[in-house]
């Protein structure tokens, strides 16, 4: 099997094919301590694009409560438990290691562990197909929290203490979105050669001529997000809103827009974007680029699993309350420093953060005009501060296309009529 170089991994792993990568790639970062676990986003999705016959259960975007929560049911924990099984005690990370951003991952991603497991002769991929009743509930758990040190949910009556830095009652919401992975265990695992990663954007589609629906992208993903279609007999999944991302909407002259589901959230928790990819497969430098800089930067944006292997563009800022070695597992070492850089942030995060949901463009250059101090505090025994400072966005064209402040603008609206409801 080839080898490729994962960044988020800090190694070469291996991928059977060889590298190959797009000019840039889709990629998005959430901020997990905001969402509402509103629907909103996975319900602009549905209706755009999974509200025909045969895709009454298929939800492309889910929102799901941790710890219990999952869509298809214990996806995460499934496939965390099979590659333990092939590497018992090995899947830890040497977070010290010259590597990666986040040091070096020991242990066995779902490509590695294929080569060891038990699986047919030829399986390219670690992964299972979940069972009918799995797909059944897409938000069974909501609102469930775990009390630290017990396996059990805790009863509703919440009894414990909700005090920084962990919370002894827990759970959190989780959004989740096919990932356009970098190497997707969909398109490693397809026979038909019908699934493809697009070379201007990375956006990974499934050609629905050549599927003959086999599944092995529904049994290799191991997030779950590609889907079987009973009434055409094929599998479906995320398409990115690739007519938005692409700027075919008559609204913005052209000019990429984000998706239906980023765009519609209410809790402003969601930025997408696209990131400049070097040769090696690594994000070239950008730093006025609001994704890069999250990731990279201010590094307060993590992969999900990144363990698997896949190299996932979704990238989660993580739940301030929620336990360490949870939070470790899910999103890897960088989870002390995102927290830590989240909770007192930097001026220049804070203007940045700012720009989460203040336009529906793709933004791909910001800059930031200082302002006043207008508030300071201390944040964990450290003096810090805040500026009211303005923060623009740019298009790819270099045009300004957003201009707020930290401190977010009130606006007033005039009562027009006795009842301005
Ligand atoms: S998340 Fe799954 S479906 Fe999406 S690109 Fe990655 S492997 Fe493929
Ligand atoms: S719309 Fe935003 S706030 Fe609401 S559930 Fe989706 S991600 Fe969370």
């Amino acid at each position: 099997m080839p080898t490729v170089k994962n960044w988020q991994l800090g190694r070469e792993m291996a991928y059977p094919y060889e590298a190959k990568y797009p000019a840039r790639q889709f990629a998005f970062v959430f901020n997990t301590n905001r969402c509402i676990a509103c629907q909103t986003c996975t319900m602009a999705c549905k209706s755009t694009w999974t509200f025909s016959r045969g895709q009454e259960l298929m939800w492309w975007n889910n929102v799901e409560t941790k710890p219990y929560g999952g869509y298809p049911q214990n996806w995460d924990a499934k496939i965390l438990s099979m590659l333990d099984r092939q590497n018992p005690g090995g899947q830890v990370w040497d977070a010290q290691a010259e590597g990666g951003p986040y040091g070096v991952f020991r242990g066995k991603t779902i490509f590695e562990a294929a080569q060891t497991s038990a699986r047919p002769e030829g399986a390219r991929v670690l992964g299972y197909l979940p069972t009918d009743e799995e797909w059944r509930f897409p938000n069974i758990y909501e609102d469930v929290a775990r009390e630290t040190g017990t396996a059990e949910p805790a009863p509703r009556s919440y009894p414990q203490r909700a005090e920084l830095p962990e919370h002894a009652t827990w759970f959190f919401y989780l959004q989740r979105l096919c990932n356009h992975c970098t190497y997707p265990a969909c398109l490693a695992a397809c026979p038909r050669k019908a699934i493809y990663k697009r070379k201007e954007d990375g956006i990974v589609l499934i050609d629905q001529e050549r599927c003959r629906g086999y599944r092995r992208c529904v049994e290799a993903c191991p997030y779950k997000k590609p889907m079987f279609r009973s009434t055409t007999r094929v599998s479906e999944k995320c398409i990115a809103c690739y007519p938005r991302v692409t700027g075919q909407d008559p609204l913005t002259e052209g000019q990429p827009m984000e998706t239906r589901c980023m765009t519609s959230c209410v809790g402003k928790i969601r930025i997408q974007g696209l990131v400049e990819i070097g040769e090696d497969g690594a994000w070239a430098r950008e730093p006025q680029n609001p994704i890069y800089f999250l990731v990279h930067e201010a590094k307060v944006g993590l992969p999900l699993y990144p363990q698997l292997g896949t190299s996932p563009n979704g990238y989660y800022i993580p739940p301030r309350w929620a336990p360490r070695p949870y939070l470790r597992q899910m999103f890897g070492p960088g989870v002390d420093h995102a927290l830590e850089a989240y909770a007192a942030p930097s001026r220049e995060l804070l203007a940045v953060l700012s720009l989460v949901r203040a336009t529906q463009r793709i933004i791909h250059r910001f800059e930031i005009q200082e302002g006043p101090k207008v508030f300071e505090r201390e944040i964990n025994g450290r003096p810090w501060a805040m500026y009211n400072d303005t923060i623009i966005g740019f298009d790819k064209r270099g045009h300004e296309i957003v201009r707020t402040t930290v401190e977010e603008p009130i606006h007033v609206r005039e009562a027009r009529h006795a009842n301005s409801i």
